[in-house]
C-alpha cells in the first residue's frame, strides 16, 4: 500500500486530499490500495477568511463530515518535522511524538501573521488569522460588553492596513454593536502613508471613503512601539488607550517551509511548478499559501483561497497521477479579482492585477455574501459525488459581478 500525507486542511489541503481521493476513485484504486492521511492541529476546516466577520457561527466545520465520505483519513497533530530525505513526518499528538511515513507528500501548512518583538504584543494583541484566536477575540469583546465603563473600553486598534486589517476595522462598528458597546472607537495603524498600500491607487479611494463613512480613524505613517493591557504607544509618540489591539500586519508562509532545502520567496514560501510539484524535492507538492506558482506564466499567486483551492485540487489529482505514472495537469489560471469586505459600508470588487474597480458598496458586498457563504464552501451533503465534483482539477469562472 501507499501513503499520501497531506499536511494542513485549509483551504489547500482539505482540497488536495479530496482531489486525491477522487483521482484514486477515477483510476479504480481502493483505500487499501492507496491511502490518504490528512493531519492538521485541529478537527476542523476553517473557512479562515471569515475569521474577521460578526458572526462566527459557521465558519468550522468538521473534518469528519467533508473527510470520512471520500475515504481519507485524518489525524490530530501538530506537524514538528519533515524529512524529505527518508520520506518521515513527525507529529506531537497530545504531548507524545509520532513519525508517519509518506510515499508522497503534500505540504499544505498555510501561513500566518508574523508577531514581532515588540514590547507586550505577544501578551495583549489579539488577531485573527486562526478560528481560535477569532473567537478569543470574540469572547473578549462580548466580556468588554458586560465590563463597566473604564478608560480603553470602547476603543479598538487594528494594526495593519492591508486586507485583513481593513476588513477588521471596518467590520468592527457592528461587532461593537452586538457587544453592546456604544460610541465605541475604531483606529487603524499603519507605518505607509496610506491605507491600503498594497491594494493599488485604483482602489484606495473607495477604501477611505468608506473608512471615512464609517468613522474609523487612522494613523499612518507610524510604528507600534509597546503595548500593554491599557494601551498602545506609537512611534509618533501617541498614547492609544485601549483594550483592544489586534494584530493584522502582513502574512508568512509556515515557517516549516523553511526548514525544506528548497527556494523561496520573500513571503517564505515554497516555489512549486505549474503542477504543484516542488522543484527540484521529489515526491514532495505543495499548495495554498506555503507555495508560489506562476499561475499564468507571468504572475506569481497571492495568498489567498482564490488560489489556495484550486492548487489544492490540482495537487491532489497530480500527486495520485505522479504516484501511478499518469500524466499531471498544469493550473492556469487567466484572471484575478480581489473583494474586500467594508463593513456596513458594503465592499470592493475589483479586477485584474492593477485592480480596476468594477463595483463597490451594496453591489460588490452581494458578490462578497456569495463568496464567504457559498462559493468558498466545501458542499456540505455529506456525499461523495458532491465532494468529488467539487474536487474536479478545473478552475472556477471568477466571481459573478452583481
Ligand atoms: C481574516 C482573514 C481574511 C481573509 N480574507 C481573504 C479574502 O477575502 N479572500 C482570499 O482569497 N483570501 C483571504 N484570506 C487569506 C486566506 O484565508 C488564505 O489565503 C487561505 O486560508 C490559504 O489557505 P491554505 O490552505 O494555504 O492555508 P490555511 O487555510 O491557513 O490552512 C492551513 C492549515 O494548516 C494547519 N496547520 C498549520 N500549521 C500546522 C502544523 N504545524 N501542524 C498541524 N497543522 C498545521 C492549520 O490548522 C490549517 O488548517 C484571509 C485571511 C484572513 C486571516
Amino acid at each position: 500500500m501507499a501513503r499520501i500525507v497531506v499536511l494542513g486542511a485549509g483551504f489547500a489541503g482539505l482540497w488536495a486530499a479530496i482531489g486525491a481521493a477522487r483521482k484514486r476513485d477515477e483510476i479504480g484504486a481502493a483505500g487499501s490500495d492507496i491511502e490518504i492521511l490528512v493531519i492538521d492541529r485541529n478537527p476542523y476546516h476553517n473557512i479562515r477568511v471569515r475569521n474577521y466577520e460578526v458572526d462566527l457561527s459557521e465558519v468550522v466545520l468538521p473534518l469528519s463530515q467533508l473527510l470520512d465520505p471520500v475515504g481519507v483519513d485524518h489525524r490530530l497533530g501538530d506537524v514538528e518535522t519533515i524529512d524529505v530525505a527518508r520520506g518521515t513526518v513527525t507529529i506531537a499528538v497530545n504531548g507524545a511524538h509520532d513519525v508517519v511515513v509518506y510515499d508522497r507528500l503534500v505540504l499544505a501548512l498555510g501561513s500566518g501573521v508574523p508577531r514581532p518583538d515588540i514590547p507586550g504584543l505577544a501578551a495583549n494583541a489579539f488577531d485573527v488569522d486562526t478560528y481560535a484566536a477569532a473567537a478569543k477575540l470574540e469572547a473578549h469583546l462580548a466580556a468588554l460588553g458586560r465590563s463597566a465603563p473604564a478608560p480603553g473600553r470602547t476603543t479598538v486598534v487594528v494594526v495593519g492596513a492591508g486586507f485583513t486589517g481593513i476588513e477588521v476595522a471596518a467590520e468592527m462598528p457592528d461587532r461593537l454593536a452586538r457587544a453592546g458597546i456604544a460610541g465605541g472607537r475604531i483606529i487603524l495603524v499603519d507605518p505607509n502613508p496610506v491605507v491600503g498600500a498594497t491594494i493599488g491607487e485604483r482602489a484606495r479611494p473607495v477604501i477611505s471613503e468608506a473608512l471615512a463613512a464609517l468613522n474609523v480613524e487612522t494613523r499612518l505613517g507610524v510604528r507600534v512601539e509597546a503595548m500593554d493591557a491599557a494601551g498602545v504607544r506609537l512611534s509618533s509618540g501617541e498614547v492609544i488607550r485601549t483594550q483592544t489591539v489586534i494584530w493584522c500586519a502582513g502574512m508568512r508562509a509556515s515557517p516549516l517551509a523553511a526548514t525544506l532545502p528548497v527556494e523561496r520567496d520573500r513571503l517564505g514560501r515554497i516555489l512549486v511548478d505549474p503542477f504543484m510539484r516542488v522543484a527540484d524535492l521529489a515526491h514532495v507538492f505543495a499548495a495554498g499559501d506555503v507555495a508560489s506558482s506562476l499561475v499564468d506564466g507571468l504572475h506569481a499567486t497571492v495568498m489567498s483561497c482564490q488560489f489556495a483551492r484550486p492548487m489544492g485540487r490540482f495537487a491532489g489529482h497530480n500527486v495520485i497521477a505522479d504516484l501511478v505514472g499518469q500524466p499531471l495537469l498544469p493550473l492556469r489560471i487567466d484572471w484575478y479579482v480581489t473583494v474586500l469586505d467594508l463593513g456596513g459600508w458594503g465592499a470592493l470588487y475589483t479586477e485584474g492585477w492593477d485592480r480596476e474597480v468594477r463595483t463597490t458598496g451594496a453591489a460588490a458586498k452581494a458578490t462578497k455574501q456569495i463568496i464567504n457563504h457559498q462559493r468558498i464552501y466545501p458542499p456540505l451533503t455529506g456525499r461523495k459525488e458532491d465532494l468529488f465534483a467539487a474536487a474536479a482539477p478545473t478552475v472556477q469562472a471568477a466571481p459573478a459581478r452583481k
